[in-house]
């Protein structure tokens, strides 16, 4: 029965008052045949566009094969999965899961299970930054610590040491002998598209072995393709010891997952840890997909070149407008912009120009088109952006 006080739908979101029917590549498309530029990517997500074939014909034909047994038995697809991860990365083992959230809890597990197996249990913090983001559930909540993802879910879990934004003093003093890891956004996504300079991130890496302390990556937003490396890291020069990722893993489909050294993952043994659909040859087929078009030759330089027309236009327009965009942020295609007007606002904007963004905190709205936007959906971005400008600076 339905009570009057609450809508069906638990309502933890406010939605903007649209709907969409289908999608192809980086358009989508509502019930009356209107269409949109889609510059949100599902949050990052569809980096392949809409219903790109090859990630059609790999659900579809695997669809028609099976879709899931269990981690008690062997999965070719997510062998291959963990294969070709493993080549390409840093890492030396991957666990595959289904979220950001549970690739995150997979990797604070992971640090404190490798310190317990060191025989040093009681080293078992981790440090992290203010205006983070790690996912909803209460570890990754209790990471972050901002106000608006904790309040009202006391208890949280302890153990957490939250260090303010670009305080290097404050960094240097939090990592410990009681420091299992450090974990950080190489690029704060939901924190406003905030870029952490390549040498705070170098020095981070520096301190985190000079306390022997592993350091987590958080690449969920940043990685696969995003910022035009296949990881962000590659671009700064630094490798962390455990990386979760999601997001694109999937091209839309629910993928995650936890890569890591083989020793910052030695203390993970049979039975730790676990996931029932995790892995499962359905995911596991359409993200082996994902990866046979992003690590095709000149993939990632296609996403460099139109990452570099995306912002150097919205650079473009900050200068011209100044009025309107107060900065201009990001890597590759992870572009945001500071607005003077409230984000909401501009997103509403953007929507009636035909271009659908997605807003972040510090009043930014991000510009996320899909990996294989053309440049001709860029310009069309662009123009949308500069219509806005002019209705805000008047
Ligand atoms: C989205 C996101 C997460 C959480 O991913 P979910 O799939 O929503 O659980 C974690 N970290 C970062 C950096 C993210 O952007």
């Amino acid at each position: 029965m339905q009570n009057q006080a609450i809508p069906t739908l638990l309502p933890v979101y406010q939605r903007a008052d649209v709907a969409f029917e289908r999608g192809e590549g980086a358009w989508l498309y509502d019930r009356e045949g209107r269409r949109w530029l889609d510059m949100m990517s599902g949050i990052a997500v569809t980096a392949l566009g809409h219903c790109h074939p090859h990630l059609v014909r790999a659900v579809q034909e695997q669809a028609a094969k099976l879709w899931h047994v269990s981690n008690i038995v062997r999965i070719p697809e997510l062998e291959r999965l963990a294969d070709r991860l493993v080549a390409a990365t840093f890492a030396d083992t991957c666990f595959v899961c289904n979220s950001g959230a549970e690739a995150l809890e997979c990797a604070i597990k992971m640090a404190r299970r490798y310190w317990h197996e060191q025989g040093e249990p009681e080293r078992h913090r981790i440090v992290t930054f203010e205006g983070a983001f790690h996912g909803r559930t209460m570890a990754t909540v209790s990471a972050a610590g901002g106000k608006k993802l904790i309040d009202g879910f006391a208890p949280l879990l302890p153990g957490f040491d939250i260090v303010p934004w670009g305080d290097h003093e404050a960094f240097n003093a939090a990592v410990g002998p009681e420091t299992a890891a450090v974990l950080i956004e190489p690029i704060q996504g939901e924190g406003g598209v905030r870029v952490v300079p390549d040498e705070c991130l170098k020095g981070i890496r520096l301190l985190c072995d000079q306390q022997g302390a592993l350091l987590i990556l958080d690449e969920v937003q940043t990685g696969m393709g995003r910022t035009g490396t296949l990881f962000y890291h590659e671009q700064v020069g630094i490798e962390p010891d455990i990386m979760p990722i999601a997001k694109a893993l999937g091209g839309g489909f629910p993928v995650g997952a936890c890569l890591a050294t083989a020793r910052a993952a030695s203390g993970m043994t049979a039975g730790t840890h676990g996931s029932t659909f995790g892995g499962n040859p359905l995911a596991c087929a359409v993200a082996n997909a994902v990866l046979d078009v992003m690590l095709e030759e000149g993939f990632l330089e296609g996403v460099r070149e139109r990452g570099a027309q995306l912002i150097g236009g919205l650079e473009e327009l900050r200068r011209r407008y100044p009025a309107a965009i107060a900065e201009v942020r990001g890597r590759g295609l992870m572009a945001g912009i500071r607005t003077e007007a409230p984000n909401s606002d501009w997103a509403r904007r953007l929507r009636d120009h035909g271009v659908v963004p997605v807003t972040a905190s510090d009043n930014v709205v991000r510009l996320f088109p899909p990996l294989t936007a053309t440049a001709e959906d860029i310009a069309f971005g662009l123009d949308a952006v500069e219509a806005v400008c002019r209705e805000v600076a008047g």
